[in-house]
């Protein structure tokens, strides 16, 4: 089987676009597709201060290394890294490592924080303290708002304009599902490819590989002889998400271009415009922005008795 190229052998075949690649031409297909996102919303600016938020995983070896690339041809953009480290023992600690190589690597100048940093407690006191105290929420729910609040901190400590994030299109498409599932029809309409309207004291936040799937990310990764995790989070399998992951995968394996169709959706819900009405305020306790008087993440802090104040 031939590349649809530039005709050498093929070694990867797309079910969903019918198309085989050889390595080179994969390698491209990729790059291509990132740039191509980033014009076609317009994600970055020329003068963007941007904050790469990363974990060593895949995803993020993916998304450093094709901005860096990007970033080279325009020189007035300013790119740090940003790893956030949950403190959850034996798993963070991979990903760490290779953060420093690939951005030691890249020249691409690295900060860390962590929960312990940034909130007083690891992910796993946290998760303690919520079971001593019979709160019913999940590991990962804790550790997703956290991290989206440590990395809004940082970003503006840092004085970025905009932070981008390494989640590609199952990713997009396990977030669109769990905001059906859950009812949140506003998170649905806010998760298209650009942030619909800007709020004060928070650093919008953009995806450049939300169109390329999970599966195109790690053979990217696997040609590039990324180092792979070899280490799950411990909280993984509780988690809703890991059940949509599954469940997609599933499905997609027998009606290719599934989660494409998702992603695609929920775009051309964002691109109605809806501006939905929501008044920002700062947190009574730490002052970041929220559409409530306590943000939820001071809300969780609290309900397990740790003072966000
Ligand atoms: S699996 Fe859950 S707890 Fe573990 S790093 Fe991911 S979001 Fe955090
Ligand atoms: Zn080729
Ligand atoms: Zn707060």
């Amino acid at each position: 089987m031939l590349c649809v190229r530039c005709g050498s052998k093929a070694v990867y075949y797309s079910p969903h676009s019918g198309h085989r690649f050889c390595a080179k031409c994969f390698i491209r297909s990729i790059e291509r597709r990132v740039r191509s996102t980033i014009n076609r919303y317009k994600l970055l600016e020329p003068n963007d201060r941007i904050l790469v938020a990363i974990s060593g995983g895949k995803d993020s070896q993916v998304l450093l290394t094709i901005l860096s690339k990007i970033e080279r041809r325009f020189p007035q953009v300013t790119m740090t890294a940003l790893a956030v480290d949950e403190g959850v023992p034996g798993y963070r600690d991979f990903g760490l490592k290779r953060c420093r190589e690939l951005c030691e690597e890249l020249g691409v100048e690295l900060v860390v924080t962590s929960f312990k940093e940034l909130f007083g407690y690891t992910l796993p006191e946290i998760v303690s303290l919520a079971e001593k105290r019979g709160v019913g929420l999940k590991a990962c729910t804790y550790c997703g708002i956290l991290r989206r609040r440590a990395i809004n901190i940082k970003a503006k400590e840092l004085g970025a304009t905009k932070v981008v994030t390494g989640h590609n299109l199952d990713d997009e498409a396990q977030t669109a599902l769990m905001n059906l599932l859950r009812g949140d029809a506003l998170r649905l309409l806010r998760l298209g490819p650009k942030p619909i309207e800007e709020y004060p004291g928070f650093i919008p936040r953009v995806k450049p590989l939300r169109y390329i799937p999970e599966r195109d990310i790690t053979f990217y990764a696997y040609l590039k002889g990324f180092p792979f995790y070899e280490v799950e989070c411990p909280y993984v399998r509780a988690s809703l998400r890991d059940e949509l992951r599954f469940i997609l995968n599933d499905i997609e394996g027998r009606h290719p271009g599934t989660k494409y169709a998702i992603v695609r959706a929920v775009d051309k819900l964002s691109a109605l415009g809806v501006k939905v009405k929501v008044k920002v305020k700062s947190c009574k306790y730490c002052g970041e922005p929220t559409t409530r008087d306590v943000c939820r993440a001071c809300e969780l802090l609290e309900s397990i008795g740790v003072v966000a104040h």
